[in-house]
């Protein structure tokens, strides 16, 4: 369902949870959320399943992504990030929202060849066709698809001679592709050790995506920033100087990334997916110039701050528990996502959000006012 409804949800926040609720499943309609993953599910999903864990559900307005209206959905047990979520793609939405974008579903696995003596690589590379057909046959409904082997990529003496490492790109087009890849990394390992003439090693995706790369940006005017007592430039000039701190210092580019990743992870808990595999990709990527460092950038364009987020996303609306939890597939429903890309676009709208939001709170009032007047809900 593409909710052609807008995102603008004032007062939503005042409702009580069950007349939010009802909101919600007037969107969706048929089905609505759902009564959530029952103990015969999980137990489909996982090994000695014993019940579920809950974790609260919500849903931050007023995000507008490429000129569309969006409701993200968030799961997340922290305080103030859904709040700070809105917020800051309410500010966003002033200077017309978010542009996102995602590159193709390009997956590497890697397959190491150990004791690799001269010369493997160019061998490897002669039998290109033998091993693109051995690892697509492994995968036929996704060839049906269009999707399989798009590249091979040899590297020669990877940390020390002899080892070498074939990385074999794979279009994995809605799904997230770890189980699709390894597969076929496992499949296509003897014939490449026996054409290299050195011994299998490990073969296995990297989560380090960098093919499948996903961006979003934002200008948000200064008159959208003011708050109690802080003109807008000034916050604007408070998020450019809180950013050029994370990208100086890693102990503060952490923090700096953990209120990103706030917003991708509840995004991709609430659909399902594997947010291990994008935090481990998103800090390899903040540290691929040798040092860890910021996963965003903030600058002033005229008169208004411009951010930019660009990171790893591999997500996926098939395979994985995208599918087999009915809850992550209401979820997805309601945020109009229907395949990959669209999950990762919108997932890096929500990083760039939560960012945004703390970085405003700490250039300004600081960030425990809002923070723990939410943490307060709590005691009521
Ligand atoms: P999967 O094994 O379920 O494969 C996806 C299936 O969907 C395939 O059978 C494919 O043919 C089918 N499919 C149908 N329509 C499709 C479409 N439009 N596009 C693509 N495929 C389509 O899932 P997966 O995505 O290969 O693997 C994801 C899982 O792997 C996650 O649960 C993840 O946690 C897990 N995993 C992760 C790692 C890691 O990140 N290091 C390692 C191992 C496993």
């Amino acid at each position: 369902m593409k909710d052609k409804e807008t995102s603008r949800l004032p007062g939503f926040h005042r409702l009580d949870a069950a007349a939010r609720r009802r909101e919600i499943e007037r969107r969706l309609g048929e089905g609505g959320l759902g009564a959530g993953l029952s103990l015969e599910q999980a137990d489909a999903m996982i090994e000695n399943a014993v019940g579920v864990v809950g974790i609260p559900l919500g849903v931050a307005a007023n995000f507008l992504v490429n000129g569309e209206d969006v409701l993200v959905p968030m799961a997340i047990e922290e305080p103030s990030v859904v709040a700070a979520a809105s917020n800051a793609a309410r500010m966003a939405r002033e200077g017309g929202g978010f542009v996102a974008g995602a590159d193709p579903a390009h997956t590497a696995a890697q397959i190491e060849i150990l004791d690799a003596p001269a010369g493997s690589a160019a061998r490897v590379a002669a039998r290109r066709s033998e091993i693109e057909r051995t690892a697509n046959g492994t995968q036929p409904e996704l060839v049906g698809l269009g999707g399989g082997v798009v590249d091979l990529e040899i590297r020669e003496a990877v940390g020390r001679p002899g080892r070498l490492v074939m990385h074999l790109v794979v279009d994995c087009l809605d799904a997230m592709g770890a189980n699709m890849v390894n597969t076929m990394a496992e499949a296509v390992s003897p014939l490449i050790a026996r054409a290299a003439g050195g011994r299998a090693g490990l073969r296995i995706l990297t989560n380090l995506a960098d093919r499948r790369l996903a961006r979003a940006s934002c200008a948000v005017p200064f008159e959208a920033l003011g708050r109690r007592g802080f003109s807008g430039e000034r916050v604007a000039r408070a998020v450019v100087s809180a950013a050029e701190f994370a990208a100086d210092d890693p102990y503060r580019a952490a923090t700096h990334n953990k209120g990103v990743f706030n917003g991708i992870d509840a995004l991709l808990l609430a659909c399902g997916n594997d947010w291990r595999a994008v935090e481990a990709g998103g800090h390899a990527w903040a540290a691929r110039g040798g040092r860890y460092g910021s996963l965003t950038a903030w600058t002033i364009e005229g008169e208004a701050l411009r951010g930019e987020l660009e990171m790893p996303m591999a997500v996926g609306v098939v395979g994985g528990a995208a599918r087999a939890n009915p809850t992550a597939r209401s979820c997805m429903r309601l945020a109009g996502i229907e395949t990959a890309a669209d999950l990762a676009r919108l997932a890096v709208c929500a990083g760039l959000a939560t960012n945004l939001a703390a970085l405003c709170a700490l250039g300004s009032e600081g960030i425990q006012r809002g923070h723990m007047r939410l943490h307060g809900r709590r005691d009521r």
